[in-house]
């Protein structure tokens, strides 16, 4: 099957109200034009250098988001045209994208992520990170930043029972910071968890963004 067919075998399972972010890392201009031409707007990068470089040569409508771990001094070229960072991992990383975004006169989409999976080696907040960040004064400041939600990462096996209790441990991470930080916040009502493995399972638990990469543009070169 080509990219155009294995898009809509992702969308068939994809419910109106989850959005699809198609994780083009490592992929050509060409192949991320393939989904393009169907409709999707949303793609996801992980490393700076590499979506600069696509940037330049693709629509100007393409809603590009960040997924992959960000180091500060790398916002200042993202901040002009980035629409969403979904790895936000610290308060520092936070500052910084305000920062940015006030230089660029605009507002930074963020989503905070959460370590939820069993590898040490996944970046995130815990939730008691989450909380002190959240209650500080510093970010009572950031005006120029928009917190979107939450995202997250499971562990990656197939043992679904260990997935679901992530995901949905995330889903009541979100409940909690909704509770006591954005009862009047409209922003703050995304949870983007769910890969190419797991993404149906994590609809279930209450996903609201999807980032699908490997099904929908075939299996990437390994450990990229
Ligand atoms: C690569 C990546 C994805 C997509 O992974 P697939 O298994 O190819 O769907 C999703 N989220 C993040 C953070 C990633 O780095």
């Amino acid at each position: 099957m080509g990219i155009k067919d294995n898009l809509y075998q992702v969308l068939s399972k994809i419910p109106s109200h989850v959005k699809l972010v198609a994780v083009s890392k490592t992929k050509t201009a060409d192949e991320i034009m393939e989904v393009y031409n169907e409709g999707v707007r949303d793609f996801g990068e992980n490393k700076v250098q590499e979506l600069l470089s696509k940037v330049d040569v693709l629509p100007k409508d393409i809603w590009w988001h960040l997924i992959g771990h960000l180091q500060t001094n790398k916002v200042k070229y993202i901040a002009p045209f980035v629409h969403c960072i979904q790895s936000v991992d610290s308060l520092k990383l936070l500052k910084e994208i305000n920062k940015e975004a006030i230089k660029n006169n605009r507002v930074i989409n963020c989503l905070l992520q959460v370590h939820i999976a069993q590898e040490e080696t996944k970046f995130g907040f815990s939730e008691e990170e989450l909380f002190e960040c959240l209650e500080s004064e510093e970010f009572k400041t950031l005006h120029n930043i928009s917190v979107g939600g939450l995202m997250g990462m499971a562990t990656y096996t197939p043992d679904e029972a260990a997935v679901m209790k992530e995901f949905t441990n995330l889903k009541e991470i979100f409940g909690r910071l909704k509770q006591k930080y954005f009862t009047a916040s409209e922003d703050f009502k995304d949870i983007s968890m769910g890969m190419s493995s797991d993404f149906e399972l994590a609809i279930n638990c209450g996903s609201t963004i999807v980032r699908v990469g490997s099904s929908i543009f075939g299996e990437r070169p390994k450990k990229m």
